[in-house]
C-alpha cells in the first residue's frame, strides 16, 4: 500500500478519493467486460505537465463507444474532466491518464441495450511501461489476436483485454517481456498493448488497419515521423517469419512509448544491438512528448495548475 495521499478521480459525476470510486459487483461491466477505455500519458517536463494526444484519444474513446452502442460524453467534456483531473491533483512527475466508460446497470444478462452507461477517470503515476532502453526480449504468442469481427479489435473493448492478458502472462511466465500476436490469417499483428514496427531495407513496415489491430495513436505518431525523415513507411501484412529476418523491429504505445526489441522467439534482431532507424525514431518522439520539438508542439495539451 502506498503512504501517498490517494489521488482524487472523477466518477460518475463526482470528485472523490480513488480508493472511494467503487461500484456493486454485480455491475454490467465487471460481470461482462462491457465497456471501453483509454490510456493517456501525461509527461512532466520540469515545470508543466503536457498531456499528449489528448483529443486524439477521446475521439478513438467516442469512436469506440460508437461500435459497442454506448454514449460517451461529448469530446469537450472528456478533455475537460481530464485536464480537471490533472489540475486537482497537481502531479509534478509523468502520469498515466485512464478514462473509461463502462455499463453500470446491474441488470442480468450480456445485452447491453437499455443498461446505463457510466463513465470514470482516474490517473496513476507512471514511468517506463516497458524498459525503453534494455532491448526486449519478445516471443510469438500461442495465443492468436481476436478476430475484429468477434470483439472489435479497432475499439478499446474491456472485455477484448482478456486476449492481451492471456498473451502478456504467457509471455512472462515464459520468461519474455512482451508478447507479439498473430491474427488469425497467421499474420503479424500487434503486442499485447503495443503496435509493432519492423524495418527492412530501410523502409519501415507495420500490420495495415484490417489485420485485427488497435488503431493507436503512437503508431500514426511514428509513421508522420518517419514519413517527416524520408523514411518509406508500408502498411501491409506481415508474415511471422519477417520478423526472424527484420533489420530491426520496435514496439510502440502511449504506455512502452517507443521500445526497442532484442530479439524474438530467442533469435536475435539486427544482431541484438538497437537499430539506427530505431534510435531516430525513439529520439524523435522523446523530444516531441517532452516539448522540445516545436514541430509537434500541436501533439501536445499543456496543464496550468491554478494558484491555490
Ligand atoms: N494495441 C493494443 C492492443 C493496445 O492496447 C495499445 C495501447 N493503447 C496499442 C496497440 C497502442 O495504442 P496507442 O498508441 O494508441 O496507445
Amino acid at each position: 500500500m502506498s503512504d501517498q495521499p490517494a489521488f482524487a478521480a472523477y466518477h460518475d459525476g463526482a470528485w472523490k478519493p480513488l480508493p472511494e470510486c467503487l461500484v456493486p459487483i454485480n455491475t454490467h461491466a465487471l460481470q461482462y467486460g462491457t465497456g471501453c477505455f483509454e490510456g493517456i500519458r501525461g509527461y512532466w517536463d520540469g515545470q508543466r505537465l503536457q498531456l499528449l494526444f489528448l483529443k486524439e484519444h477521446f475521439q478513438r474513446l467516442r469512436r469506440s463507444a460508437a461500435a459497442l452502442l454506448m454514449q460517451a460524453p461529448d469530446l469537450e467534456t472528456l478533455c475537460a474532466i481530464a485536464i480537471e483531473l490533472v489540475q486537482r491533483n497537481r502531479p509534478r512527475t509523468n502520469v498515466y491518464i485512464r478514462p473509461a466508460l463502462y455499463k453500470k446497470g446491474t441488470s442480468l444478462g450480456p445485452v447491453m441495450v437499455n443498461v446505463p452507461d457510466g463513465y470514470m477517470c482516474y490517473m496513476i503515476p507512471l514511468g517506463d511501461y516497458l524498459d525503453t532502453n534494455k532491448g526486449l526480449q519478445v516471443c510469438v504468442s500461442s495465443w492468436r489476436r481476436l478476430a475484429d469481427n468477434s470483439i472489435p479489435t479497432r475499439t478499446k473493448a474491456l472485455g477484448g483485454y482478456l486476449n492481451s492478458a492471456l498473451a502478456k502472462s504467457e509471455a512472462v511466465l515464459n520468461g519474455y517481456d512482451e508478447a507479439i500476436f498473430l491474427n488469425d490469417r497467421g499474420q503479424v499483428c500487434e503486442g499485447s498493448a503495443e503496435n509493432i514496427f519492423i524495418v527492412r531495407d530501410g523502409a519501415l513496415h507495420t500490420p495495415d488497419r484490417t489485420a485485427d489491430i488497435l488503431e493507436g495513436i503512437t503508431r500514426r505518431a511514428v509513421i508522420e515521423l518517419a514519413q517527416d525523415f524520408g523514411i518509406p513507411v508500408h502498411e501491409r501484412p506481415i508474415a511471422r517469419t519477417e520478423l526472424y529476418v527484420a533489420d530491426e523491429v520496435f514496439l510502440v504505445g502511449t504506455g512502452c512509448q517507443v521500445s526497442w526489441v532484442k530479439s524474438i522467439d530467442r533469435r536475435p534482431i539486427g544482431g541484438g544491438v538497437k537499430g539506427p532507424i530505431t534510435a531516430r525514431i525513439q529520439q524523435a518522439y522523446e523530444a516531441a512528448v517532452y516539448g522540445r520539438d516545436p514541430q509537434r508542439a500541436h501533439w501536445l495539451t499543456p496543464v496550468e495548475y491554478p494558484s491555490c
